[in-house]
């Protein structure tokens, strides 16, 4: 009993909000929100994305996640 016992519903609620969220940040970088499918793999799927390269909004090139702005175009990423 306890936290392990989690009920099934709670845990299903918490991976569909991972998911919602993970998909608008894979918007804002510039990648599909299909990029929210990696909520189901929990942390893992966070730091995955967490590391997964920018594109730019602008003119498709990929970004370095550490980066700003874009390197072609110079637009915020
Ligand atoms: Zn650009």
């Amino acid at each position: 009993m306890g936290a392990m016992n989690q009920t099934p519903v709670l845990q299903l609620v918490g991976v569909v909000l991972l998911m919602v969220g993970l998909g608008f940040y894979g918007a804002v970088i510039g990648r599909s929100p299909v990029l929210g499918l990696f909520g189901l793999l929990s942390c893992i799927g966070l730091l995955i994305l967490y590391f997964f390269p920018k594109r730019c909004r602008y003119c498709a090139s990929s970004q370095s996640y550490r980066r700003k702005e874009c390197e072609t175009c110079g637009a915020p990423v």
